[in-house]
């Protein structure tokens, strides 16, 4: 064994396809982050966890440290230029370097399109486009740095291949995401940093929970997802984990639909 990876056992441990990894994963206090978080330690990464929420970052660190895993919190509101700045620094101080990022903080607000306030198109643009966009450049700047490339996995949602009504704002961030996630794929593929996206259809989390309560609404869901389920995290986590590995090395600019099959009807 050479000595990088004997240094890299001793850090990280053996165990896992992820192991020597450092991954951060943004919006992950609850819902799929904490899946994707919890999924990238128990595969051996060490996982910077960061939410707007310190404490309940905390709390998804504790369940992973529990298990045997390595993570640390980060509170970071992704919007916010300096916050992502200091999260990746943070990352880098406390694990040494950056190989994974996964863009997953989101927020989907509900408002007819001929209603929507200039403030809701704002805070969802900011979030879930700037906030990639963001995370991404300084991500890839240290792994740019490092010199050994990297994986970024960019959340959007198969409303980003299709619109939903009510959400236009939603939509178009998710659609942004999509033709962002192309040209950090062109721009960044020297670098040998690989970004793709992972496309979501119904998800059971809090940001479907409401939804999913009403009995009507989730049984329209479920005809239209000819799989017969509502998907959980860890069916997000998967896809992330392949995309993520030197399995996926070849693969850069897609989207991965993982929606039970609901796109074949839009
Ligand atoms: P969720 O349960 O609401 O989790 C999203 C997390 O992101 C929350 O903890 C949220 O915190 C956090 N967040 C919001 N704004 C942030 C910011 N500015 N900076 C950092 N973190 C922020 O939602 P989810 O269902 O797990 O969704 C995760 C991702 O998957 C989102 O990008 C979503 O659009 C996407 N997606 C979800 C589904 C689905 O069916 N669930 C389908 C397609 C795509 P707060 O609660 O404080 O806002």
């Amino acid at each position: 064994m050479g000595i990088r990876n004997k240094i890299k056992e001793k850090l990280f441990g053996s165990k896992g396809k992820m192991a020597g990894r450092v991954a951060i994963v943004t919006g992950a206090r609850r819902g799929i982050g904490k899946g994707i978080a919890l999924a990238l330690a128990k595969a051996g990464a060490a996982v910077v966890v960061s939410d707007i929420s310190l404490e309940e970052c905390q709390l998804v660190c504790n369940e992973i440290t529990k298990s045997g895993g390595k993570a640390f919190p980060v509170r970071c509101d992704v919007s916010v230029s300096a916050e992502v700045r200091q999260m990746v620094d943070a990352a880098v101080k406390k694990f040494g370097r950056v190989d994974i990022l996964v863009n997953n903080a989101g927020i989907l607000r509900f408002e007819p399109f001929l209603d929507m306030k200039e403030e809701t198109w704002d805070s969802v643009m900011n979030v879930n486009l700037k906030g990639c966009l963001l995370c991404s450049q300084a991500a890839a700047r240290q792994m740019a740095r490092q010199g050994t490339g990297g994986k970024i996995v960019n959340i959007t949602s198969i409303a980003g291949l299709s619109a939903f009504p009510q959400i236009a704002a939603y939509n178009a961030s998710k659609a942004g995401i999509i033709s962002l996630t192309k040209s950090m794929a062109l721009e960044l593929a020297s670098d040998k940093i690989n970004v793709n996206a992972i496309a979501p259809g119904a998800i059971d989390t809090p940001m479907t929970k409401d939804m999913l309560a009403d009995e009507q609404t989730k049984q329209g869901f479920l005809r239209n997802i000819p799989r017969g389920r509502i998907g959980v995290p860890a069916d997000i986590a998967n896809a992330v984990l392949f995309l993520a590995s030197d399995e996926a090395d070849y693969i850069t600019g897609t989207v991965l639909v993982v929606d039970g099959g609901w796109i074949c009807h839009l």
